[in-house]
């Protein structure tokens, strides 16, 4: 990884001393992008982590002067390639602090790369907590709102959602506060963003007072799920199944508030050795064809 500290920016700047007082931020030439997945990856032209709006005005102000595309990333687990790019590319990871805690009003400030798996025990701190999650948490507050990330409920939306405010840094450089009162139509455009409407800096999320959850589960089978998908959604606050392909196994997950203190039923053999290495196995396993698989198919054929 080549760095590549101020000579992009005193090309685009000029010479002088004061402009030189311009660059602050450092871009980095060489880095490959790769999804959390590693199914997607980009070579971007430049790569940087700022740490301040300023910083952040400076690579944009670099891209228009040298027109290029400008792609924010923030914990990369997006499935697809929407993150990636040939032109700058700008990590929010070093943007990751809790601004303010509203107690009266349950919500919290944060900046945009902010991981919720942070950002979590800071709530912890103030009895709060978000509503609602996806199914992990390195993720940032603002790559969950661009995708539409979601969780499990009929009664919940998806994250964005909790959304109260934010702000937006757009290309020309502008910081827009936007809410349901102030550029609402930007506020809601942007609380599903896709990453192509500015930098998000900072995010006003709508919190609820700490919780506990009882976990229920067991299993079932496809058709009586789907057959059964209201019931279920109305039996549980945050229901879920998992399917096991080329089965018709699901296991049923029911996830209620409880009173009950957290218990500690956390069994290292059955919660990791089988119930997750085993599992991570077999699902590995089960993305190859059935065995199985070709046969029916045949007999399908020859009954046509
Ligand atoms: C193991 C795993 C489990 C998952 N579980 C779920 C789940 O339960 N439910 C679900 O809905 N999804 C799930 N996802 C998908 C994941 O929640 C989303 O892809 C989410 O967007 C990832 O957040 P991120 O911070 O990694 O965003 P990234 O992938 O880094 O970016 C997502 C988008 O936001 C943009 N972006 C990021 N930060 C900013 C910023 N500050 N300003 C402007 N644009 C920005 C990017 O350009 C990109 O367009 C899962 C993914 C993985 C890998």
């Amino acid at each position: 990884m080549e760095e590549e500290p101020t000579s992009a920016c005193l090309k685009a700047w000029g010479r002088k001393t004061s402009a030189r007082r311009l660059c602050l931020v450092h871009g980095y030439k060489g880095v490959k992008f790769q999804n959390w997945a590693r199914t997607y990856g980009c070579y971007p032209e430049m790569y940087y982590q700022p740490t301040s709006v300023e910083e952040i005005r400076e690579v944009l102000a670099l891209a228009r002067q040298q027109n290029k595309r400008v792609k924010v990333v923030g914990g990369g687990h997006s499935p697809s390639d929407i993150a990636c790019t040939d032109g700058f590319m700008i990590h929010m990871g070093k943007m990751n602090r809790v601004l303010k805690v509203d107690t009266e009003k349950k919500q919290v400030t944060v900046e945009g790369g902010i991981l919720l798996a942070d950002l979590h025990p800071q709530l912890d701190k103030h009895g709060l907590a978000l509503s609602n999650l996806g199914a992990v948490s390195d993720v940032t507050a603002a790559g969950v709102i661009g995708s539409g990330t979601h969780n499990t409920g009929i009664k919940h939306g998806i994250l964005a959602t909790q959304v109260v405010a934010l702000t937006l840094l757009t290309a020309d450089g502008t910081v827009l506060e936007c809410s349901e009162s102030s550029n609402a139509e930007v506020f809601q455009a942007a609380r599903v963003h896709l990453g192509c409407l500015g930098v998000v800096l900072t995010i006003t999320l709508q919190c609820v007072p700490q919780f506990y959850l009882q976990e229920t589960s067991f299993p079932s089978t496809l058709t009586e799920v789907l057959d059964n998908l209201d019931s279920h959604l109305k039996k549980s606050e945050y229901f879920r199944f998992l399917w096991f392909p080329h089965s018709e196994n699901v296991s049923v997950i029911y996830q209620d508030h409880t009173n009950k203190p957290p218990s500690s039923s956390a069994n290292w053999f059955w919660d990791y050795a089988l119930g997750f290495y085993l599992l991570e196995f077999l699902l590995w396993i089960s993305v190859y064809p059935s065995p199985s698989q070709p046969l029916q198919e045949k007999e399908k054929q020859g009954e046509g």
